[in-house]
């Protein structure tokens, strides 16, 4: 147990000092949005404390600008009964989390524009914090304005007050306090801090559908867009270093801000000790963040590996960096720019080609992972066990590759997806051939860059890239309800 109850008078003090401070990251994140985001709502870049080399603290003991006045009253009386996915927005929060607690306070500002072309009345943003960290709503509001949002399972449905139109934009507040997990067990590996690290997956509110958390399998039950811009704060109990999706941009010892451009979702991963060790690959930094006793160096060059040869078939690997982080437990987890790789782990040169695979499939075009789960985890399986040479039958009976992850069972679910579904995909690359086949696969790639793809349009670009008939020949069976 790591956990010490009898703090040392200098981390006490240093607790203090964060409990001050943690009132004004409120007020900070106004001016943050205000000097990084596109202008929301009119507002006015702030003056003080905002240079590059200015620490965070410095930026959170600034005074208050003033309360932002919308420059249009952009939510309009009235309701349509309506959401979408379809919406651009700009997310930056404060994290304030304790370590030895456990306590996970989010403070989170989104900045969302109606790019959908409806009008809508209500968000619908996803957390496992729902589930998982019993998070209590304490604060929301648009454009200042409370509204009262409802949480059933891992949504946050959250009225916007009335009316926003299509391209208007509203500035939607919400805070919630949590508590992290102390087992890696079931889902707890989510969101949880056990065997010396912090993990946290989609705890950041994020627009979305309602999806159901309660699978029978390890399948993912999340569908998020594309961000163009997330910029995270925490501020934590004593010193942490972090394996985030994003880049540090500023703070040091006790808070510290990172910043991630064009992502669908911020995870991270921390412990007091990670070491880190690092290499390139053209142009991109991996990193590997681990304790004492994991085996970082075959992780390292695993991912070496993995993304020289997956960038080689699909393209660049989109971001400057990538991270891959020992987690407490559970499973290998993608997320842009981060992959997580769980402590006992085996087989980590399969495991790290496999989550690498997935900053294609998923982070560039991403799909509904709960519903469609071929489009992300067959491809992305496909890939690794291609460039390792590693495929092998499937130890399941053939099934359909159309279903939802609430309807495989825990038995047969990665048989069935991962092995039938790559198997399907490598079959289909002999029939048509490698090249028109990978030509398929880039065309599909450039096309939902940044997007949310479907099966039914991977299918398509496939049987588009080849004079056979895969549909009739091939998918029509394996895809009965496509077909
Ligand atoms: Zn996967």
């Amino acid at each position: 147990m790591r956990l010490n109850w009898a703090l040392p008078r200098a981390a006490l003090l240093a607790v203090a000092l964060l409990l001050t401070l943690a009132t004004s990251f409120e007020l900070a994140l106004d001016a943050r949005s205000r000097l990084s985001g596109p202008e929301p709502l009119g507002g006015r870049p702030a003056t003080v404390g905002a240079s590059p080399g200015d620490s965070a603290v410095a930026q959170t003991v600034m005074p208050r600008q003033g309360a932002v006045a919308p420059a249009v009253d952009a939510i309009h009386p009235g309701s349509v009964n309506a959401t979408s996915m379809n919406l651009t927005a700009e997310y930056a929060a404060t994290i304030n989390l304790n370590f030895g607690t456990r306590a996970f306070k989010v403070n989170e500002l989104i900045v969302v524009t109606n790019t959908s072309g409806k009008a809508i009345d209500r968000l619908e943003l996803n957390t496992v914090a729902a589930r998982l960290g019993g998070m209590r709503v304490t604060r929301a509001s648009v454009d200042d304005v409370a509204v009262s949002p409802t949480v059933t399972d891992q949504t946050i449905h959250l009225p916007l007050g009335g009316v926003l139109d299509p391209g208007a934009q509203a500035r939607v507040r919400v805070t919630y306090l949590s508590t992290l997990r102390s087992t890696t067990s079931g889902s707890n590996w989510l969101f949880t801090r056990a065997n010396g690290i912090l993990e946290a997956h989609r705890w950041l509110p994020w627009i979305s559908r309602p999806t159901p958390f309660d699978r029978p399998n390890h399948g993912d039950p999340f569908v998020t867009g594309v961000s163009p811009r997330v910029r995270i704060t925490i501020a934590s109990d004593r010193v942490i270093r972090w394996a985030t999706t994003g880049e540090q941009v500023s703070g040091s010892g006790l808070v510290k801000t990172f910043e991630a451009i064009n992502v669908r979702d911020f995870a991270l991963a921390g412990a007091p000790d990670y070491a880190v060790r690092s290499a390139t690959v053209g142009s991109v930094v991996i990193r590997v963040w681990s304790r004492t006793g994991f085996a970082a160096a075959t992780v390292l060059s695993a991912a070496k590996t993995a993304l020289s040869k997956e960038a080689a078939l699909l393209g660049p690997y989109p971001y400057k960096t990538y991270d891959l982080a020992q987690t407490a437990g559970g499973y290998g987890m993608e997320s842009p720019g981060l992959t997580w790789i769980p402590t006992g782990a085996g087989n980590l040169g399969y495991l790290v080609a496999h989550e690498t695979g997935h900053q294609w499939f998923y982070g560039i075009v991403g799909d509904d992972q709960a519903r469609q789960p071929f489009d992300d985890e067959a491809a992305t399986d496909f890939v690794a066990r291609y460039v390792l040479g590693l495929r092998r039958a499937s130890r399941c009976s053939t099934a359909r590759l159309d279903l939802t992850i609430y309807q495989y069972s825990s038995a047969c679910y990665y048989e069935d997806i991962y092995i039938q579904g790559g198997n399907l995909l490598d079959d289909t690359r002999r029939a048509m051939g490698s090249t028109a086949f990978w030509a398929a696969i880039r065309d599909y790639l450039a096309t939902y860059r940044f997007r949310i793809a479907t099966t039914q349009a991977l299918l398509k670009t496939l049987d588009d890239h080849t004079p056979l008939d895969l549909g009739a020949t091939r998918f029509r069976t394996r895809f009965p309800s496509y077909y």
